[in-house]
């Protein structure tokens, strides 16, 4: 299959029959009993949010599709995903849905309980412990860079000792060491 085919066809998830007996109709109230989701029951499938995301092409399970597998129960499903872990929060879908469903932010709530589930992928774990150990995940332009930029040597107000401080007591720490 072509990509042009890939993007321009009908998706290919949730097109195979729903196991009704896996579902778990307590996820939805889950996550309904977080911040984010007053509006998710009044999703209407429209898939504006997959419209507007600059991503959703390379992902088997797409925003809205997300969203219904959500309303659905699909746990197991949506928690075990990769793309929750892929979103690149840049609030596209959110801004966009007729329907003030808070996409971005449900799928932060959907990382939150993978999480408690121990879901985690590894490439997360390890930007978790980089953060960890030195405060930041990239590093800082050196200062004969930003010198030639016309910029102070120093980033003003950066300290990556405070910032590893205070990870040190929040639960990236507890992950990072296996304790969630
Ligand atoms: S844009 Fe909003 S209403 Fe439309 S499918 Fe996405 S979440 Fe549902
Ligand atoms: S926030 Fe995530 S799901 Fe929404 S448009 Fe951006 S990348 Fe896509």
């Amino acid at each position: 299959m072509t990509e042009m085919e890939e993007q321009s066809g009908p998706p290919t998830t949730l097109i195979d029959p729903i196991d009704m007996s896996k579902l778990d109709t307590k996820f939805r109230e889950q996550i309904k009993s977080m911040p984010n989701s007053e509006e998710l029951s009044a999703c209407f499938a429209c898939s504006t949010c997959t419209a507007a995301c600059p991503i959703a092409n390379i992902w088997q399970y797409k925003p809205h599709q997300l969203i219904r597998m959500i309303i659905l129960g699909m746990k197991e499903e949506v928690l075990s995903s990769s793309e929750i872990w892929l979103c690149l929060t840049c609030y596209q879908c959110q801004e966009r849905c007729p329907q003030k469903v808070r996409v971005t932010d449900i799928f932060f709530d959907c990382k939150n309980l993978a999480a408690e589930e121990g879901k985690v992928p590894s490439n997360i774990i390890g930007l978790g412990k980089e953060l960890l150990e030195k405060g930041q995940l990239y590093t800082v332009t050196a200062d004969w860079e930003r010198e030639d930029l016309g910029l102070e040597p120093a980033v003003p107000g950066l300290s990556v000792e405070a910032v590893k401080t205070i990870l040190k007591e929040t639960r990236t720490n507890k992950l990072v060491e296996g304790g969630e």
